[in-house]
């Protein structure tokens, strides 16, 4: 924890991250108590806004819903100010720290520490990281800086923006977000699968058959298909997120609960991968929906005609080592599908010389978002005279079982660990490095090769050959009337 005074540099803090996700993480961090003692927060940005303009701003996005909130939030603003300048001249950073300076000043000891989040576009990350080292860093305290991704878009350029960070800012000065890793059920994989004597059993080829990995976005680009044009789905999902999800379903224990432990293990497991071969992949890219009422891809104005890009991707993975040798690990993630989600499906073996005819497989199920659950499908005997079996659950489900407690924002988690000090949940430089071999030879595959993506209508569950594919690695979907009694999850 930082002792003394720390003071957060949000550069880029008239921009839509600043706005939707930093600045309401650090109300929330505030609101409950977790900012220390003095905080203050220094917005930067190249936007002539007024004090008034950049408050109303982060205000009107803020959509508070009650009365005693809103003024909660306005005494927030009370720490908050900014600072208009450019990312390239050191002037305006001098300007930028005098300002830091001035807070500094109001103490007399105690350490002057700095946090430095970078809510930028990449194509700044470098000079920037140059700009606040050369005239912002603290001698005084200390220093951290908060990156965002993409972390580069292939293996090259992510070990290049490395080499140019890496002489200003040291390994445990940085953190590198993947916010899924700040996500409620991500942290909990480590608890489910090590502190549970039953699971830690039979997590290993002998009992699974096959593990799927699934990110569902209902929305599409919506207009800002520019943006997501230049780096597709594998990118923007599959890479970060689920490889990370991935690598902690899959690492071996660590050794302890510190950082590093964690850490090395990920990236033990990570490297036991061999990249992604073109057979063990499909791309799809939306088309209008069905009804015609929502357009397809390449109907935004901001793609490119005719892009190939791929918003939709299914990649199975292969870990060769001695738990996993031969279990598939089945990375789906697309834009514009049926319904919105992101869950962990672990399918278990078929009961080996099993009484009952045609009993399905057991499945885990660790539902991330939305409404946050964790279920095993089980088969049990059908209530009655009969011996039927009937597919049935033991269900944790988080707002019935944890009603009282609120579930925090990952950035909210991910800016406190920050405070902290603590890595475990920001993606280390050798780790980045084992993912991006994972991918880049696809990656290039896919870009130099102008691979075409297969269409799949708006509203769809995806390209239509995803069923066979993943039933190509061993899945057995239980059943098709499997009926939840629950509250629908969409
Ligand atoms: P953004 O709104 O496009 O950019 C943030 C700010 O950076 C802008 O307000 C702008 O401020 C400045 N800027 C934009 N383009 C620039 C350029 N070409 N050169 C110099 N400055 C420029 O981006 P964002 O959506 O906030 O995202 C910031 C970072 O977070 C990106 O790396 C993005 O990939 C990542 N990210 C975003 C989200 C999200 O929800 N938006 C989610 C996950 C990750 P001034 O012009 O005022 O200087
Ligand atoms: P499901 O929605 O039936 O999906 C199961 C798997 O089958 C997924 O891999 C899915 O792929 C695939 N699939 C879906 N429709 C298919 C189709 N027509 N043909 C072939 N494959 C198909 O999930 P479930 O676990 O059996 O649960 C059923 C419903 O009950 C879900 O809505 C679930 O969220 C809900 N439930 C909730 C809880 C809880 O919240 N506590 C507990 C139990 C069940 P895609 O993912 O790619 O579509």
């Amino acid at each position: 924890q930082l002792t003394g005074l720390t003071t957060i540099i949000v550069l880029g803090a008239s921009g839509d991250l600043a706005k939707k996700k930093t600045y309401p993480a650090l109300f929330g961090l505030y609101r409950n108590g977790f900012l220390p003692e003095g905080t203050r927060i220094i917005g930067y940005a190249r936007s002539n806004l007024s004090l008034q303009e950049f408050h109303n701003r982060l205000f009107e996005y803020a959509k508070l819903p009650t009365d005693p909130i809103k003024e909660q939030f306005k005494e927030f603003l009370k720490i908050c100010t900014y600072i208009s300048g450019q990312y390239d001249k050191d002037e305006d950073y001098k300007r930028l720290n005098k300002a830091v300076e001035e807070v500094e000043s109001t103490i007399e000891s105690g350490n002057k520490n700095r946090v430095f989040y970078m809510a930028l576009p990449p194509s700044v990350f470098i000079p920037v990281g140059h700009g606040i080292k050369k005239n912002l860093y603290s001698n005084k305290g200390v220093n951290r800086l908060i990156v965002e991704k993409p972390f580069g878009m292939d293996l090259e350029s992510s070990r290049e923006l490395g080499k140019a960070l890496a002489p200003l800012w040291r390994e445990d000065e940085t953190y590198r977000i993947d916010h899924y890793l700040g996500k409620e059920m991500v942290k909990n994989l480590l608890i489910i699968r090590f502190a549970n004597v039953f699971f830690g059993a039979i997590w290993n080829r002998q009992s699974i058959a096959n593990v799927q990995i699934t990110f569902k976005e209902k929305i599409g680009t919506e207009g800002r298909g520019g943006y997501f044009d230049e780096f597709g789905i594998i990118r923007d999902v599959m890479q970060n997120h689920l490889l990370q999800i991935l690598s902690i379903v899959a690492m071996e224990r660590p050794i302890s609960l510190n950082s590093e432990d964690v850490r090395d293990e990920k990236v033990r497991v990570l490297r036991c991968i061999p990249p992604v071969e073109q057979k063990d992949i499909i791309l799809g890219q939306y088309t209008k929906s069905e009804d015609d009422t929502k357009p397809g891809y390449l109907d935004d104005k901001t793609v490119p005609p005719g892009s190939n890009c791929p918003t939709y991707a299914a990649a199975t993975l292969w870990i060769n080592n001695e738990r996993w040798e031969g279990v598939p690990f089945i990375l789906k993630c697309g834009k514009a599908l049926n319904e919105q989600k992101t869950e962990i499906r672990v399918q278990f073996q078929h009961v080996p010389g099993n009484v009952f005819k045609n009993a399905p497989r057991n499945e885990l199920v660790i539902r991330v978002q939305p409404n946050e659950a964790v279920y095993m499908k089980m088969t049990n005997k059908l209530p009655g005279l009969s011996m039927d079996t009937v597919i049935s659950e033991l269900d944790l489900t988080y707002q019935r079982r944890f009603s009282d407690l609120k579930i925090p924002d990952a950035y909210e988690a991910l800016i406190l660990d920050v405070l902290k000090g603590d890595h475990s949940n920001f993606v280390r430089d050798d780790e980045l490095d084992a993912a991006w071999k994972i991918f880049t030879p696809i990656l290039h595959k896919i870009d130099n090769e102008k691979l075409k993506p297969d269409p799949y209508a708006y509203g769809s569950r995806g390209p239509a050959k995803i069923d066979e594919f993943v039933a190509s690695y061993g899945f057995k979907r239980p059943s098709e009337t499997y009926n939840w009694p629950g509250h629908s999850n969409t």
